[in-house]
């Protein structure tokens, strides 16, 4: 290695440690959970409640935009499981800037906002719903309802894709027997 090279390289790593040791514990903290993003826990709850409930799906499906971390295809639906700090969850309190590097965190995670927009907006020209669900809700205190509102959404999304394609009319024969029947109830001694 010539002597440049050598000061080059030193100097860049010198630089990069700087730069890691002046952010604060929490921004290293969300930096390193960021670097574990796939199979994340909160990626897992949903997964693992969906399989129990006999979803079954695909999971970082590569060809779609935006690498879905969920793919219901019998559902046309993607599902992402949103970490609120790097998605930029408005109102949330995951979601708050550090006080050092505001500039460069408000920017990063404003591209990253946009950037899932943009994503939205290609899936669904493309025909595929778009489902996210934040980290936060997915804490002890909401998970029960996000998930059972998660699977209430799959089965409407579900119904309004396989819409029977006849349009049923009041004289057909089938609704006819079944508004002559009798009701046992309504006309019994009360
Ligand atoms: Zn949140």
């Amino acid at each position: 290695m010539t002597r440049i090279s050598f000061y080059f390289v030193t100097l860049h790593h010198l630089a990069k440690l700087h730069y890691m040791d002046k952010m604060t514990k929490e921004q290293r903290h969300k930096c390193m959970s960021a670097i574990k993003s796939r199979d994340t826990k909160p990626e897992l709850i949903v997964r693992k409640y969906l399989f129990r409930l006999g979803f079954r799906y695909r999971l970082n499906h590569s060809r779609l935009p935006g690498h879905p971390d969920i793919v219901l295809r019998k559902y046309r639906t993607v599902v992402f499981v949103n970490g609120c700090f790097w998605h930029g969850h408005e109102g949330c309190n995951l979601y708050s800037m550090p006080k050092t590097n505001t500039e460069f965190w408000k920017n990063k995670i404003q591209r990253n906002i946009q950037r899932d927009r943009e994503e939205r907006l290609k899936l669904a020209s493309m025909g595929w719903h778009s489902i996210t669900i934040w980290e936060c809700q997915l804490k002890p205190a909401h998970r029960a309802q996000t998930l059972a509102s998660l699977v209430f959404t799959l089965s409407q999304t579900f119904l309004s894709i396989n819409k029977p394609k006849k349009e049923y009319r009041l004289n057909d024969p089938d609704i006819q027997i079944a508004a002559e029947k009798e009701n046992p109830y309504s006309s019994g001694n009360v």
